[in-house]
């Protein structure tokens, strides 16, 4: 494995440890929750959700069979026909309440958030808590404003939904999925991941102490034919997915001819596009937010950087310097970076993608050494340049810190390497020139498409993609659209 570095600096700056000290009490058993109460699972199985970063066990949680699943669908059936005809200023208090409640036990979430899922406290205290919460407090906004939504229409729910969340933002996928489904008068099933599932029984919780009526939001968890079972479900009207590609191709074609709606948010592999007039320094930035942010598990991750050939040596050598200052470790520590790897066959993944990028000729950048804790899933932030576009590191979602650097000439052949993908997600454009943000960015192929910064997220903007990115717009006015059945003026439903 070779180092290239252009510039030798010594980065072994001390910091003292400064871990979070909040303890958070976490019931050893955790059951599903379903019609507003906490029950046992009638398929008497349960899984062990384990600490990304010690291997220890936090807790049992319950796995849901068929027949839970069931019983959850039959709850969020029967609050429905309430539900769907409270007034939507009644609704949006419900909202209000839950959001209050999040900001208010934030903490407590965040530190959960970390300890079941691996990511840096401050990320989960800084990002992904605040967005939890503007989350209810949006939609909420628009609970009893359908109308202006969607003037001129008819606005009705469409029903009982599924919603199937990932494990890299357990709690911000819970909101970006139930948030907008309540705001517009459905009742929920909401399945979390197999190794995130605790912070939305925290939300549980927060939903019961609330009062929102029985059975409006009910969460199973489970493994992944918990989520199958749902989504195959009869009494469901939509079903609503953020996972891989390949699962959401399952999801299509299961829900094929049944009539439910459906939403995709899928995978990625993102182009962050470099041009030599940019601001390198804060473009550097951007490619660490970009690809190391969540240790690389974000769905949008800037995982194909394209830098103008011009400027190459000087992006890899700052990015070199920059990576070497991160800080890999102990995810409660509010100094860490990035923290660790979600699970053990997560890491086996990436570390199968690193190999790839080895054998196939492209150049590693291990620049960042720092000592990794003994146990736990640890991935060190790493660079491939020589990257060519067949190499499978430069094709296929990683998920992890892994970034391939690539080079282009003229802004066409950035524009045509950046497309020449099958996902089609999001894009990052750095350049002091306004005019070419805008003749870049109408020819990119991607949902999202930032413009001197990376991965920047708002209640208010839309969030999805396109091709095998998926289909359908989370967040904004946009995100309401998949959870409204309308009417036009002329009887015509859709
Ligand atoms: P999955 O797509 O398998 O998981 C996403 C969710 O779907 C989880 O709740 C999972 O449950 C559930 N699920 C799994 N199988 C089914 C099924 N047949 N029907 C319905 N629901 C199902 O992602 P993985 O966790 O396996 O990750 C694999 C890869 O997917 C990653 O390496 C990454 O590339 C990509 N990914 C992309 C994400 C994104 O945001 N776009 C998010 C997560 C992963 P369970 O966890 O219990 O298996």
């Amino acid at each position: 494995m070779t180092t290239h570095t252009q510039q030798e600096t010594t980065t072994d700056w001390e910091y003292n440890p400064a871990p979070e000290t909040t303890k958070v009490f976490i019931e050893s058993k955790n059951k599903l929750f379903i019609g507003g109460k906490f029950l046992s699972p009638k398929s008497r199985s349960w899984f062990a959700s384990l600490n990304p970063a010690t291997e220890e066990k936090l807790a049992d949680i319950a796995c849901a069979g068929k027949a839970d699943v069931n019983f959850a669908v039959l709850a969020a059936k029967k609050a429905l026909p309430k539900w769907s005809k409270l007034d939507g200023s009644v609704r949006a208090k419900y909202l209000y309440r839950i959001a209050r409640r999040i900001q208010e036990r934030s903490r407590e979430l965040a530190i959960l958030e970390t300890m079941d899922g691996g990511k840096p406290i401050k990320e989960s205290r800084d990002v992904d808590l605040p967005l939890v919460a503007q989350h209810f407090f949006y939609y909420a906004g628009w609970a009893d404003k359908l109308a202006y939504a969607f003037p001129g229409r008819a606005v009705s729910p469409v029903g009982v939904c599924a919603q199937i969340i990932p494990w890299n933002f357990p709690l911000l996928m819970a909101a970006w999925k139930l948030a907008p489904a309540l705001a517009c008068g459905n009742t929920c099933i909401l399945k979390p991941a197999e190794t995130t599932s605790l912070t939305a029984l925290r939300l549980a919780e927060i939903i019961q102490e609330v009062g929102l009526p029985e059975g409006v939001v009910n969460i199973v968890t489970g493994a992944g034919d918990t989520g199958r079972f749902l989504a195959e479900h009869n009494s469901v009207n939509k079903v609503a997915f953020t996972g891989s590609t390949e699962v959401g191709k399952l999801l299509m074609r299961s829900t094929a001819g049944t009539g439910k709606k459906l939403t995709l948010e899928l995978g990625g592999k993102s182009a962050n596009i470099i041009f030599a007039d940019a601001a390198i320094d804060q473009a550097v930035e951007g490619i660490i937010s970009g690809i190391y942010f969540n240790q690389g598990h974000v769905c949008c991750a800037g995982s194909r950087l394209f830098v103008e050939e011009s400027i190459l040596d000087e992006v890899v050598q700052k990015l070199t310097h920059r990576l070497r200052s991160l800080r890999v470790g102990d995810p409660l520590d509010k100094n860490t970076d990035l923290g660790a790897i979600n699970s053990h066959s997560q890491l086996e993944t990436i570390q199968q993608y690193v190999r790839a990028g080895v054998d196939e000729g492209a150049q590693l950048h291990e620049v960042h050494q720092e000592r990794l804790p003994p146990k736990g899933y640890w991935c060190n932030p790493c660079f491939f340049t020589d990257v060519q576009p067949s190499h499978t590191i430069a094709r296929e979602e990683i998920f992890g810190p892994v970034l391939s650097v690539m080079t282009f000439r003229t802004p066409q052949e950035a524009i045509t390497r950046a497309n020449n993908s099958p996902y089609g997600l999001a894009a990052g454009i750095w350049t002091d020139k306004g005019s070419k943000i805008f003749e870049i960015a109408k020819e990119l192929d991607a949902g999202i498409i930032w413009c001197n910064t990376y991965n920047k997220f708002d209640a208010a903007s839309p969030f999805g993609g396109f091709k095998e990115s998926g289909f359908g717009r989370e967040g904004g006015m946009q995100g309401l659209r998949p959870y409204v059945r309308l009417q036009h003026p002329q009887g015509r439903a859709s």
